[in-house]
């Protein structure tokens, strides 16, 4: 069932002195395990050309999908871009649609274009911007041969549109057919955060399964969640074994807290 390793790249000083948690990559590492990928390293380094171009060297010779995540942005630090070119070796072009994009956000909040800026729109030849709907800088798509990379923002909100609106439905249309299964649990009377840990449980199950609760309610007073179960799996009964499972293990756990009431879908 699996569609090949991935490997994720966090680019970012905070990240290794601890100011920064790293959840980029936890977030994405679930993502590629239920889209079938075996995520095989994430690597952390700092905002220093010779680390990211090492970084992404070693990625792309070692894996089918490389995605990276940081320096994006208009800052002098933010250079992922420029050393993904390095790593490629090819020289860095202003992408047309790419400084469309970004000068489109900033004009219409009546900010100057500035070389800071179109840096933004800096990519190697033959890649493809992605749209940021939620920020400025684009993301960045390159494909060669059967291997993809993208680079993201390091803004979680934004990393994860791109990723939720362009990466994932590439992702998932590559490679051998992986099916999906989906239930929600609908739950009254248990604040979110007490059932975090309830998911957290739940997710041990197995790594092809994604749980997410979303707040539907008021958290102090009458909280409402709705609690969306995933699988991914080489067969279409196997994803709707997992959920099934996972439905009844989260459903047993949440009917143990008193005054809760549950149902599923
Ligand atoms: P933008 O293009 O929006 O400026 P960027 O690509 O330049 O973003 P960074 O400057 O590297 O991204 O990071 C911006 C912020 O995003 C950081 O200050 C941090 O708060 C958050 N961030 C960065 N990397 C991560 C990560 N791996 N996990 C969680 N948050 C992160």
């Amino acid at each position: 069932m699996l569609k090949g390793s991935a490997w994720i790249i966090s680019v970012g000083n905070e990240l290794l002195i601890g100011r920064v948690v790293n959840t980029n990559a936890a977030w994405l590492a679930a993502k590629l395990t239920y889209l079938g990928y075996a995520v095989r390293r994430i690597v952390v380094v700092p905002d220093e050309e010779n680390e990211i171009v090492e970084a992404f060297r070693d990625a792309m010779a070692r894996s089918d999908v490389v995605i990276s995540t940081g320096g994006l942005g208009p800052t002098p630090d933010d250079i992922t871009n420029l050393a993904f070119c390095k790593a490629l070796g090819v020289e860095a072009e202003v992408n047309g649609e790419a400084l469309r994009m970004v000068r489109e956000k900033y004009e219409s909040r009546g900010y100057p274009m500035t070389p800071e800026r179109e840096k933004m729109a800096k990519m190697p030849p033959g890649a493809v911007p992605l749209p940021n709907p939620v920020g400025t800088a684009p993301g960045i798509l390159y494909q060669r041969g059967d291997r993809v990379v993208v680079l993201l923002p390091g803004v979680p909100r934004e990393m994860e549109a791109i990723f939720e609106n362009s990466v994932e439905p590439l992702l998932k249309s590559r490679g051998p057919p992986v099916y999906f299964s989906e239930k929600v649990v609908v739950v009254r009377g248990v604040p979110e955060a007490d059932a975090a840990p309830i998911l957290k449980e739940v997710l041990k199950i197995d790594p092809r399964l994604y749980v997410k609760s979303h707040p539907r309610g008021v958290e102090v007073g009458a909280p409402l969640l709705h609690v969306h179960i995933y699988a991914s799996a080489g067969s279409e009964e196997e994803a709707q074994g997992l959920v099934k499972k996972a439905a009844e293990r989260l459903v047993e756990l949440l009917k143990s807290r008193p005054g809760a009431e549950v149902s599923t879908s």
